[in-house]
């Protein structure tokens, strides 16, 4: 195992694929519904006040295209909001990163599953912080997708190899919403859900309206909806 460290100050685990899983759904789901056990694998839930549901997400100190985007003027990530205000603040480091850590768990897939189907009406976002940590990690989301079919979620990323690796294995509960990388850049094109980042400050058809709508999602679900081809969000 490799490690160096991130630029907040994270031990990166190099060479590590995050374990895919292939168990009994039913049967572990006996196992981490019990004392709080699903909590403990996963970090648990986040209930972010803009958001109509629940969220999970780690450091986007692990995103691994980010990182390497944030080195590069103009793009999305050389300003990333998940690095900055109350991102930065260590409680919030160590929670994201006890999340990361969960990923490593063999149980990590029916735990989710487990909050998923416990706290989520409708919908869940995934990544309002980070990115994928590689296939496997797509297709343990895509095993909780299948087990939650009533939740709709969202799945922003950058990973673009790690999406076209699994583009026909994606149920139609999963949104994997592809972002293109630079500001005020074209969606990518080979993906029919995508988000771009717009330098506009007016909102406009296709731009998030959260901004003019005391930063919170109100009615809007554009950001889920499989129908609707590309999301702008305005510069943070
Ligand atoms: S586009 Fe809509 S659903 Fe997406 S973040 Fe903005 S307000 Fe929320």
């Amino acid at each position: 195992m490799a490690r160096s460290r991130s630029p907040v100050g994270l031990p990166v685990i190099s060479d590590v694929e995050v374990p895919l899983y292939l168990g009994d759904v039913v049967a572990d789901l006996r196992i981490v519904s019990r004392n709080r056990l699903a909590e403990v694998i996963t970090g648990g839930l986040s209930f972010p006040r803009k958001m109509p549901c629940p969220s999970w997400g780690i450091s986007a100190a692990r995103c691994r295209i980010g990182q390497a985007l944030a080195r590069r003027e103009g793009t999305v990530c050389q300003d990333c909001y998940a690095m900055k205000g109350t991102y930065g603040f260590p409680a919030v480091q160590a929670k994201l990163e006890e999340r990361y850590r969960g990923l490593f768990h063999p149980l990590w897939t029916p735990a989710m599953v487990f909050l998923v189907n416990y706290y989520c009406d409708h919908y869940f976002r995934l990544f309002d912080s980070g990115d994928l940590q590689g296939v496997n990690h797509l297709r343990n989301i895509i095993t909780l997708a299948r087990h939650a079919p009533h939740v709709q979620i969202w799945l922003p990323t950058r990973e673009y190899e790690v999406v076209r690796a699994c583009a026909g294995e994606l149920p139609p509960n999963l949104t994997v919403r592809v972002s293109g990388h630079e500001v005020d850049g074209p969606p990518p094109s080979w993906w029919p859900t995508t988000s771009t980042v717009t330098s506009a400050t007016e909102g406009s058809e296709g731009v998030c309206p959260a901004r003019d709508q005391e930063n919170h999602c109100g009615e809007c679900r554009a950001c889920w909806d499989g129908g609707i081809a590309n999301v702008a969000y305005r510069l943070h």
